[in-house]
């Protein structure tokens, strides 16, 4: 049994308990007892001559695609992982301190658990940790992202009946099926969101010579964006460049087009859930047929992907709730029950001398 420790139970009556999501695209932090506090686009703005930090977050990803010649707008992660780690420890931080802010009282630094992708190296790993602990953190403990998202999601992972879970996020696609708390089968692909709004940007500029910024491409994948016909298709109107005139121009275009846009991509992301479904054993998919299968981030929320997943995989597929935030909250859960989820934790091995 663990001894009672004055100072640390003190600590523990302070300090904040967080969990994070460091996407791709957007960063998350989870308080416990308070929710989502931070839910800004993984973005900084720098200074090219100083390496200053001029913007982070939100506020970055409004200039994206305005700056001057002297800024860059840099997304410090890829493909999930830090390809910038000076920027990923600055933005850390700034987040981290921003949660600090909140509170009236000055807190110990907090305890953390932070998501990070399925299969990562161990030099991937040890940057998050690191990065994390520059930033201010007392603790810092990884868990990979798809029992993060199972978690956020309710799925029972710790189950012997398998769950399966697609997160779609900005850079990655993972999907992973699990059960006794851990991954029976996965799968990682980099076609996801962003790869989405290059798709929109190519169908434009290919049918009617418009360019436009990925902001825009975006929007459009938000609005009338689709894997499934709609009930009522729609249409926009997209402002952007004619390549032949280089004069500005507005085109309409429809949810119908869009959906072309995007056909391949979709089908690659199908494809590949397949592909993860062709290897579990057979008990796992009677299991799935009840339990269904579970989408989460942003990309779950292409319109109709839930239809078309549930047509081409005869599985029933859902949207979790608030898929957004999924990562996030499952890594805050950790604290939660920390005697019963702690299994979950990613080890690090120790560092070498
Ligand atoms: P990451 O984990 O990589 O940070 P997120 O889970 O935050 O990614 O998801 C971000 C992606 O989800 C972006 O590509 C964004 O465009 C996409 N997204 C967000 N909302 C929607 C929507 N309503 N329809 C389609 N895609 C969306
Ligand atoms: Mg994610």
């Amino acid at each position: 049994m663990a001894y009672f420790n004055p100072i640390n139970w003190l600590l523990g009556l302070f300090s904040l308990d967080i969990g994070i999501d460091l996407g791709t695209a957007n960063t998350l932090v989870y308080v416990q007892g308070k929710g989502i506090v931070i839910n800004e686009p993984s973005w900084v703005t720098i200074d090219k001559r100083s390496r200053r930090p001029l913007a982070i977050g939100m506020a970055a990803k409004e200039m994206v695609g305005r700056t001057p010649k002297n800024v860059i707008a840099v997304r410090p992660l890829r493909d999930g992982v830090i390809s910038e780690f000076d920027i990923t420890q600055i933005m850390l931080e700034y987040f981290i301190g921003r949660v600090h802010e909140q509170s009236v009282v000055p807190l110990p630094k907090p305890r953390v658990v932070i998501g990070i992708p399925a299969g990562v190296t161990e030099v991937e790993k040890r940057a998050v940790y690191d990065a994390a602990m520059a930033a201010g953190a007392r603790q810092a403990l990884l868990l990979e992202e798809p029992i993060a998202a199972a978690l956020g999601a309710g799925l029972p992972i710790s189950d012997v009946r398998g769950s399966m879970v697609v997160d779609i996020g900005g850079g990655t696609t993972e999907v992973a099926v699990m059960s006794m708390s851990g991954v029976v089968a996965s799968r990682s692909l980099r076609v996801a969101g962003d790869e989405m709004d290059q798709d929109i940007i190519q169908y434009l500029r290919n049918k009617y010579n418009l360019l436009i910024g990925h902001g825009i491409a975006e929007r459009i994948k938000m609005t009338i964006g689709s894997a499934y016909p709609l009930e009522k298709e729609k249409t926009m109107e997209v402002r952007g460049r004619n390549l032949v005139t280089g004069l500005p121009e507005t085109v309409e275009i429809s949810s119908v087009e869009i959906r072309e846009a995007l056909a391949h991509s979709v089908q690659v992301i199908v494809d590949t859930v397949r592909d993860a479904l062709d290897e579990i054993p057979p008990e796992i998919i009677d299991d799935l047929m009840d339990l269904g299968v579970c989408l989460a981030g942003g990309g779950a929320l292409l319109q109709g992907l839930d239809h078309r997943l549930t047509d081409d995989l005869r599985l029933r597929t859902w949207v979790a709730e608030d898929p957004l935030t999924c990562v996030a909250r499952g890594a805050g859960m950790i604290y939660d029950d920390f005697e019963n989820l702690s299994r979950y934790l990613v080890g690090l091995e120790r560092r070498s001398a």
